[in-house]
């Protein structure tokens, strides 16, 4: 059956893997967008997170398009490194609001529509380092960790409804966001994973689907690793 699918931040890196991956199999994909073109085959909805008014507004074109949303992935991020005494506020309200916040946002507006049909599937991206913490990204750790508290309760307030929320939690993937990173710290990176390698995006994308698939049914408030082994232990 296909579903009305969307993806926060699907218009690149692992956004558009898990966007792709849903809209190979069928269903009706629909990604957010805060600027730039919409991929082929997927249907935009410009929207930033950090806006209330953003998110009801994208979440009326989607619905108008492909019916209410059955499963949402919260995927945009960011990230804003520094150590702890020069992180100023800005610094860390922007990462908490676009990261965790922002997950609320979405995951608020999309339980309405979940309720109402009994059926639904939340996932949300948060990231090993929010569960082993990471030098330099105390604002990003602890939105990425706020994610976990806040999955395992809304899975346990509409479990009951059909809705199961999990996280899943990548290592390193290679995207945009990683290629920032000078070559000395990614090497450093690498020697802790013991697969030796990075994720490709697909790799995230594809346990993604089956968070959101019928196999899947009896996963809620989980947190899946797919890091190559790096968080093992956390
Ligand atoms: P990218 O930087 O490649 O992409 C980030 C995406 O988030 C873009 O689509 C961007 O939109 C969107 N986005 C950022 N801020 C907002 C906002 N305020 N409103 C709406 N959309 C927004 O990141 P990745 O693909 O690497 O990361 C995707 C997710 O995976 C993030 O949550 C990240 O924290 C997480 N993750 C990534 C890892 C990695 O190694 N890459 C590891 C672990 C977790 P736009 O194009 O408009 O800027």
């Amino acid at each position: 059956m296909s579903r009305s699918v969307l993806v926060t931040g699907g218009n690149r890196g692992i956004g558009l893997a898990i966007a792709k991956a849903f809209a190979a199999q069928g269903d009706k994909v629909a990604i957010t967008y805060r600027s730039g073109e919409v991929p082929e085959g997927l249907f935009g909805v410009k929207c930033d997170v950090t806006s209330a008014e953003d998110v009801e507004r994208a979440f009326g074109e989607v619905e108008a398009q492909h019916g209410p949303v059955e499963v949402l992935v919260a995927n945009a991020g960011i990230t804003r490194d520094t150590l702890l005494l020069r992180m100023s506020d800005e610094d860390f309200e922007a990462v908490l609001d676009t990261n965790l916040v922002g997950s609320f946002r979405v995951a608020k507006r999309a339980s309405k529509g979940m309720l109402r049909l009994k059926r639904g599937r939340i996932v949300l991206i948060s990231s090993v380092v929010g569960l082993s913490g990471s030098a330099g990204q105390a604002n990003y750790a602890a939105s990425k960790a706020g994610l976990v508290g806040f999955a395992r309760s809304v899975a346990r307030e509409i479990g009951s409804r059909g809705i199961t929320c999990n996280v899943v939690a990548p290592g390193f993937v290679e995207t945009d966001m990683t290629a920032v990173l000078t070559d000395d710290r990614k090497a450093e990176i690498l020697k802790q994973v013991p697969l030796n390698r990075y994720a490709s995006t697909e790799e995230i994308a594809g346990v993604v689907r089956f968070l959101a698939s019928d196999d899947a049914a009896y996963i809620t408030g989980a947190v899946i690793p797919v890091d190559g082994g790096l968080g093992m232990g956390h």
